[in-house]
Formats: C-alpha cells, sequence, structure tokens
C-alpha cells in the first residue's frame, strides 16, 4: 500500500472445464486419461480432411446443466464456430467454438466474501468447446504430439470482472468446482487438469481526486486453485508499483498483457502484449448443424438439477442448527449430504446425532481409505436406526460409534445395528436402582476421587468426570452416562450436607 493512494483490484475469471463425457465432443473417441499417445484418435479428431464431425449430445446437455447451475438464460438458438490457428497440436489449424451465441449467458453465482456476507458473481457467458492434443517436450532434440485429449468437450466460463479479492477468486473457483461435481458434469480433478484459469486482473487507484486504472494482466494457464490466488495476490501489488514507477502505466497508454506464473519464484512473468486484437478469423462450421434448444427441454433439464452445495449448506445451518463448519464438510460431497438427508428425513434432534457420527471416527476410517463416508456404509436406512438408537438411548453414543464402525469395517452393506447392539451386549441400561449400585461400588473403591470431589478445589470441578468414567468402566459400557452423571452429582451433593 503507497502512501495517499486507494486501490481497488478487478478481477474477471476465464475458466475452462472438461466434461465428464464418456466420448469426445464431436466423433466416438473415448476420453480416458492416461492411454497410450495417440490410441484414442479417428480421422474427425486428427483433423483429416473429408472427415465430418457429429455433435455429442451429452456433452451439450451436460453444459446446459452446468450453465441453468450458474443461473445462465439459455440459448434457443446456437451453432458452431471455426477459430483458426496454428498449432502442431490442432491438426484442423482451427478449434471448434462459439463465438457470438453462446449456449449460456447473463447467469450469476453468489459467493461468501472475504468481507463477509455473500457476494454475486455475475457470468458473462458459457461456452461449449474443443480441447486441442498436447506437445510433449520430455525426449531431447525433438517435441512429440499426442491427440487423444484433442475434441475434448470444454465447457468455458466467463465472469464479468466482479471479483475484488484474491481471496474471492479462489473461493469463487472452489465453488465452482464443488458445482461441477455436484452436477455429475465433470470430475473436475486438478490432478487430471480438469480445470484451467485465466484471471484478467488490473487495478482502479484512486489518489486526490483523480482515478486511473492499469491495463489489464491476463495471466495465462493456471492450474490450482492456489495460483490463481497466488497470482492475483501478485498482480494486485505489481501492478500499483509500476504505476508509482511511471504514471504513463495506465489503460489505453501502455498495452494489456498475457502473464504466466512462476510458482517457484512466486511471480507473474510477461509472455506478451496484446497490442493488436488477434483475428481468428471466426465463422461458422458448415459442417455443422446449429443447435436449437425448446423451452419444454430447458425446463426438464433446469427440474433435474439438484440443490446447490451451498444453498444445501445453508438449509442444513437454518433448519437443523448445524454450525457452518460441519454443514460445510457434510455437502462437500454429495453422496454424504443425500445420506444425511435420507437418514434423518427432516428431524432435528436426529440431525445432531447423525452430525456427530458421521463427522466423527466414521469420516477418519473413511478418509483413512480415501473414500467418502457414504461409499463405507451407504445404507440410509442402516444410518436411520443406529442414530434412533442412539437418540432414544438404546445404546450411548459411544456405543454408537462402536458399532458404526464395526460395521463399516466389515463389509456390510445392510446392517441391524439393533440385533449387533444385543450381540455386543450394548444395549444401555435402563434400570437406575442398578446404576447406583454401580456408582456405590467406584466409590468404595475410588475413595481419594471421592475426597476430592467433596473437599479439594484444585480437583473438585474434574472429580465426578473421573467417576462417571470409572461407572462406565463397571459396567462394560453399557450404563447411561447422563444418568450416572445424576446419580453422582446427588451422591456428593447428600455426602457434603451430611
Ligand atoms: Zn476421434
Amino acid at each position: 500500500m503507497v502512501a495517499g493512494l486507494t486501490t481497488r483490484t478487478i478481477v474477471g475469471l476465464e475458466i475452462h472445464v472438461q466434461l465428464a463425457t464418456r466420448t469426445k465432443l464431436f466423433c466416438g473417441c473415448a476420453l480416458e486419461f492416461g492411454a497410450e499417445a495417440n490410441s484414442r484418435t479417428c480421422p474427425v479428431c486428427l483433423g483429416l480432411p473429408g472427415s465430418l464431425p457429429v455433435m455429442n449430445r451429452a456433452a451439450f446437455e451436460a453444459s446446459v446443466r452446468f450453465a441453468l447451475a450458474m443461473n445462465c438464460k439459455i440459448a434457443a438458438y446456437t451453432k458452431w464456430d471455426r477459430k483458426s490457428y496454428y498449432y502442431p497440436d490442432l491438426p484442423k489449424n482451427y478449434q471448434i467454438s462459439q463465438y457470438d451465441l453462446p449456449l449460456g449467458y447473463e447467469g450469476h453465482c453468489d459467493i461468501d466474501a472475504e468481507a463477509g456476507g455473500s457476494k454475486r458473481i455475475r457470468i458473462r457467458r458459457a461456452h461449449l468447446e474443443e480441447d486441442a492434443g498436447k506437445n510433449l517436450h520430455d525426449v531431447p532434440g525433438c517435441s512429440l504430439v499426442d491427440l487423444n485429449r484433442t475434441g475434448t468437450p470444454l465447457l468455458e466460463i466467463v465472469t464479468e470482472p466482479d471479483i475484488e479479492t484474491a481471496q474471492d477468486a479462489f473461493e469463487f473457483c472452489t465453488g465452482l468446482q464443488k458445482l461441477a461435481v455436484y452436477l455429475g458434469v465433470s470430475e473436475a480433478s486438478m490432478q487430471k487438469g480438469h480445470m484451467r484459469f485465466e484471471p484478467n486482473i488490473n487495478v482502479e487507484i484512486s489518489r486526490g481526486g483523480d482515478v486511473y486504472r492499469t491495463p489489464i494482466s491476463e495471466v495465462k494457464n493456471l492450474n490450482s486453485f492456489r495460483a490463481v490466488r497466488d497470482a492475483i495476490e501478485y498482480e494486485s501489488k505489481r501492478q500499483v508499483q509500476d504505476w508509482v514507477a511511471d504514471e504513463n502505466y495506465v489503460f489505453g497508454k501502455a498495452a494489456n498483457e498475457n502473464r504466466g506464473w512462476n510458482a517457484d519464484k512466486q511471480m507473474t512473468e510477461f509472455q506478451r502484449s496484446k497490442e493488436a486484437a488477434h483475428d481468428y478469423r471466426y465463422f461458422p462450421d458448415p459442417d455443422l448443424m446449429p443447435v436449437t434448444t425448446s423451452t419444454a427441454w430447458v425446463e426438464e433439464v433446469r427440474s433435474g438439477l439438484p440443490e446447490a452445495p451451498t444453498v444445501r449448506r445453508d438449509r442444513l445451518v437454518s433448519s437443523f442448527g448445524l454450525t457452518p463448519a460441519d454443514a460445510e464438510l457434510i455437502v462437500a460431497d454429495r453422496g454424504d449430504a443425500d445420506l444425511f438427508d435420507a437418514a434423518i428425513h427432516g428431524d432435528k434432534k436426529l440431525a445432531k446425532r447423525m452430525t456427530s457420527l458421521m463427522l466423527g471416527a466414521a469420516k477418519k476410517l473413511a478418509n483413512d481409505r480415501e473414500l467418502t463416508v457414504s461409499t463405507v456404509l451407504p445404507n440410509a436406512k442402516c444410518w436411520q436406526q443406529l442414530v434412533r438408537m442412539v437418540e432414544d438411548g438404546m445404546v450411548n453414543a459411544s456405543a454408537g460409534e462402536r458399532l458404526l464402525l464395526e460395521a463399516m469395517e466389515g463389509d456390510a452393506s445392510d446392517v441391524d445395528f439393533e440385533q449387533m447392539a444385543k450381540d455386543h451386549n450394548l444395549i444401555q441400561v435402563q434400570d437406575v436402582g442398578q446404576m447406583a449400585a454401580w456408582v456405590e461400588q467406584v466409590f468404595k473403591e475410588n475413595a481419594g476421587a471421592v475426597q476430592d470431589a467433596l473437599s479439594n478445589p484444585k480437583k473438585a470441578k474434574a472429580a465426578p468426570g473421573f467417576l462417571t468414567g470409572k461407572v462406565m468402566q463397571v459396567s462394560g459400557g453399557i450404563a447411561d452416562p447422563k444418568v450416572v452423571g445424576q446419580l453422582i452429582a446427588a451422591k456428593i451433593k447428600e455426602m457434603q450436607a451430611g
């Protein structure tokens, strides 16, 4: 921050998301990660003369789903355009894209803003296009081309420049990833390069009554959320410094730039200036039919959309009193969230129990196996039975957890938790007389702790908890810790009075 200046960072994002279709966008070649180079190709995606592309309906529908989930309008009429450029990994010398008529436009996504509250990021457009191949430079003295990726369907999403902090950009990008996975339209795996980000960044600088804007930097091809955040952070400082050093560094006077992110040096590096707009010679692809969508079909797709992750999280908080952090953890995986909703069936009390059972040892066990809770034990009826048993006091919370872990460790898809609790002798004792007898026994065997509870000011607070633990031990884990606690408190009171 330079004295006397106020600055505001302005960021718009271009994001490419690879769609999880079985085959490519305009041919029947399989989409497979890690297949042998050039083994997933045909005359269409090799760009051989005379071959004819045919649109993959599944890719188009997935794009419409995604666009609708971002609150976009869907074009009633859209078409395919050729974007000409020459690269070794693009044998046709043009990419099939959508130029002036994107399939989705004028949408918005709301994020949790760094400044607090919710912030709306407008979506300018979402269009479908094909990916190019890959140039490989790992053999000395030559470059190789792998065309397995050519023709992979990509949804390009372009936001309006509504993002003002690096953290908000991070939030938007991670939110988009969750949404894509929820919708089932993309695996959105960062490791497999399913999402690529290109932030356009500049800074508005105010000094006295004057306002200046730095030229726009487009940081190319970022492939991690962290890189997005760090590059924006870096650029918003670098551009102000450059302006302070040279006041001619302003929008319109200095050229916009393409830059790359160097993660090792934690800085962006100049690639080329964008003096002249590129001439891609866009024109409609004569080999492909335009696409029309009916209102009825769009509404049908819309009605099949799942509840969005952020909406779902907020509902778990407001309807069931979950903490936002717990709700976030449950919603992070759609399968887990579906299991949660199916098991508790709108019951607020069960929701609390379900939360602690799901997010405790069960989640740890699933994480250790790199799975989700719902893939290890997917049966909602079983979960509901167990959660009810704990809620009704048939088994105590720790016995509930023990049963759950045992079920998850086994390979059981269908478990009768009540039978299991009986088999393990874990049904909680409701007999207060029996519990009082255990308390009596523990008081005799732990005179020191009883003395602490009565008259040691340092240990008086902790001693009842210790005694409760002893009673639970003596009972073999089937006493009701709540009742035991009450009995112990009453007994101590009685002894103090006597
Ligand atoms: Zn092909």
